[in-house]
């Protein structure tokens, strides 16, 4: 009886020891410092980094395993600021926003979450759609789809007409009268009201459209939007519920506006003039780039039909000024994030924005670190996530070359640990 209980002890004993995964890292980025070292492992236990050892060392127990990235260079997770899981924008958005239902966007966006996280984007920043968004985010944390881990802004917020407006160039039985909970706001009280909407929907994070933007269907690209009072407000009940708000700018107005107003970070910041550069400075505001995004629309303004005509002229203005515009303002010393626009261009091809961010001047090891310890601080996960030690979040990729001599390799991932589970291992 007694040898029997000692037996059934030892199995539950072993049942309760989780596996250990040893990855071997030919090179491992210590993202801090921003140089590789040779020869470490990894261990990683469930969804964390248990910790990491010089050399290669093999598992002692039977039931762990280990994983060869011997001739690999290892990296943390990637991180974007600025996605539309929802859609990926083309000839008929404008039409699909008419006839696609919250379960056709669904099914949809199910395949740019997966896409985005085989590329090696471990974290998202979603920055606007149907609310759908949100979902999305609930599915992927149950493990029930694979993607990246999701902050979202649910449905962003603007002023009627504004870039964000929903009914923008619709039919007028289809306009109907938009309110803060669809999120168009027009006063103070309303802005409050769309905030707290946002956080009883589900929402991470707040998204606004300060200035007019290239893809609505509106003349003005880069009006300013919204009142500083509006803004202060809703900057301020962000805070209560423990959100930060990003904002949409391509004017110089509109922008100085929101940074006052108390955003954490500017999206696009096209027209940016050195006062409001030297103002993010002094706000700890932070600029996301989305050089991409600008590449994209300016390409598809030449394709005659691809964008509405009120579109084009827009499109043809904007693009090209977006990656000048980061090149002073990194310059300049304003705060640097990563993030992209995926969805206005294919979803996966969020990576080609370093290779435009090192065309612009700035060194590849301080775009990785922009798109990993930068974006982590922001989003209040720089003790969780963005680099490769114990205690963090197991997300780890790996790339063929060593990407601060060859920023282009990053758009090859060949390995994406998520959360301690592998979706790719080339
Ligand atoms: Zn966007």
């Amino acid at each position: 009886m007694k040898k029997i209980f000692l037996i059934l002890l030892l199995l539950v004993q072993n049942l309760l020891l989780a596996q250990k995964t040893h990855i071997f890292c030919g090179n491992l980025l210590d993202v801090q410092s921003g140089k590789f070292q040779p020869k470490k492992t990894i261990i990683v236990e469930a969804n964390k980094i248990l910790s990491v050892q010089d050399g290669y060392v093999a598992p002692k127990n039977s039931k762990d395993i280990s994983l060869d990235l011997k001739t690999k260079y290892v990296l943390p997770g990637l991180i974007d600021m600025h996605v539309h899981i929802e859609n990926e924008f083309g000839p008929t958005t404008r039409l699909d926003s008419y006839i696609l239902d919250e379960a056709d966007i669904a099914f949809n966006s199910v395949g740019f979450a997966k896409t985005t996280l085989l590329k090696g984007f471990t974290t998202v920043r979603d920055l606007g759609g149907t609310g759908v968004n949100i979902s999305i985010k609930k599915a992927i944390n149950q493990g029930k789809i694979p993607g990246p881990r999701v902050f979202t802004a649910g449905k962003a917020l603007a002023s009627t007409g504004g870039h964000a407006d929903p009914t923008n160039g619709s039919k007028r039985i289809l306009i109907g009268n938009p309110g803060p909970k669809e999120g168009v706001v027009n006063s103070v009280s309303d802005a409050k009201k769309a905030v707290r909407q946002r956080y009883k929907n589900g929402a991470d994070c707040i998204k606004i459209t300060a200035t007019g933007g290239v893809l609505s269907v509106a003349k003005s690209g880069d009006n300013p939007q919204f009142t500083i009072e509006e803004v202060k407000a809703i900057c301020d009940m962000a805070k209560d519920y423990g959100m930060h708000v990003a904002a949409h700018a391509h004017g110089d107005e509109g922008m100085q506006r929101a940074v006052i107003g108390g955003v954490k970070t500017i999206e696009h910041g096209t027209y940016m003039s050195e006062a409001t550069m030297d103002l993010m400075k002094k706000h700890d505001a932070y600029l996301v780039p989305t050089i991409t995004a600008g590449k994209e629309v300016e390409e598809k303004a030449r394709v005659k039909g691809y964008y509405p005509d009120i579109v084009v002229p827009k499109a043809l203005a904007v693009g090209p000024q977006i990656q000048g515009t980061f090149a002073k303002a990194y310059k300049r010393g304003v705060g640097i994030a990563f993030g992209t626009d995926a969805g206005v261009f294919k979803h996966g091809n969020n990576a080609k924005e370093f290779g435009y961010m090192v065309e612009a001047g700035m060194p590849p090891i301080e775009t990785i670190q922009a798109a990993t310890i930068t974006n982590a601080k922001i989003l209040k996960m720089e003790n969780e996530i963005g680099q490769l030690k114990g205690g963090f979040f197991a997300d780890i990729i790996a790339v063929n070359e060593n990407p601060i001599k060859n920023i282009k390799t990053i758009e090859n991932v060949v390995f994406v640990m998520k959360n301690g589970v592998v979706y790719k291992k080339d």
